[in-house]
């Protein structure tokens, strides 16, 4: 590699967002038959083997199934053996009690990678399925804006700002949407917002804003349905390659010979 190529990896970031990991407490239970610990554990091979260096590791929530203390420990115990910086916001299925939250509550948190940051939101709300921002956290993050404004900004969070098409999914979308487009529309340099919940790749746009969801490391959900319904593609998840002035790629990447076996007879979430 010429020395010109490492400079130009050296300017660029990357971060690997994963999300929906549904973890069990027992490791060797099944979630929707597919084991979520082993095709979680086989997600991190592929980002391991594929990224030689990796920034950070961002998980947009659900991060349990079955939200014990020891599914979180285990989670914990994993990643931090890989050596990467890793970090999380809660999903749905979390508990606030056990979810490793990088800031107390309701702080939101904020990441630095040169000059762009990530905030981490929590849109879950305890005991509900559908997502919501509580005014603290939305004042917060509009406070942490207005002292970013020479940065490029990606918000991280579980649940889906903007409507999937697909019926049953979007009930259970962020709720209050409009007051966080209320802070955004203030700002330039909001770059992406990544979310998790729907299990599956999109692109949206709003405004100048790009708005990615990304495919679980374990089940994955049908597109554009308007009923619960699984979809027999494999788990995965996004790099994002984020550059010095503002620019960024990003990919979704899927496991190869991953073999599934869903259950198509499973009615609901
Ligand atoms: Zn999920």
């Amino acid at each position: 590699m010429g020395s010109d190529e490492k400079q130009l990896e050296v300017k660029e970031k990357i971060i690997i967002q994963i999300t929906d990991t549904h973890l069990m407490d027992d490791p060797n239970a099944d979630f929707v038959q597919v084991n979520p610990e082993q095709s979680f554990h086989a997600v991190i091979e592929d980002i391991v083997a594929k990224f030689p260096h990796i920034d950070a590791i961002v998980h947009t929530g659900d991060l349990a199934q079955v939200a014990k203390p020891e599914t979180y420990q285990r989670y914990q115990a994993f990643m931090t053996k890989l050596n990467i910086p890793f970090y999380q916001v809660p999903g749905n299925h979390d508990h606030p009690a056990f979810f490793p939250f990088y800031q107390p509550e309701p702080n939101v948190g904020v990441l630095s990678f040169g000059n762009w940051r990530i905030c981490l939101i929590n849109t879950a709300v305890h005991g509900k399925i559908d997502g919501w921002i509580q005014s603290e956290q939305l004042q917060q993050l509009k406070i942490i804006l207005q002292n970013q404004q020479n940065t490029h900004v990606i918000l991280a969070c579980h649940h889906h700002p903007l409507d999937m098409q697909s019926k049953w999914i979007d009930r259970h979308k962020l709720k209050n949407t409009h007051e966080l487009q209320q802070i955004l529309t203030e700002f330039d340099n909001i770059k992406l917002v990544i979310c998790g919940h729907v299990h599956q790749d999109s692109l949206h746009a709003w405004k100048t804003i790009q708005f990615f969801s990304t495919p679980s490391t374990s089940v994955q959900f049908k597109p554009l349905s308007d009923d619960f319904a699984l979809d027999n593609i494999a788990p995965g998840y996004r790099s994002l390659h984020l550059k010095e002035n503002g620019e960024f790629t990003t990919q979704v990447h899927r496991l190869q010979n991953f073999v599934q076996h869903i259950n198509k007879e499973i009615s609901g979430y």
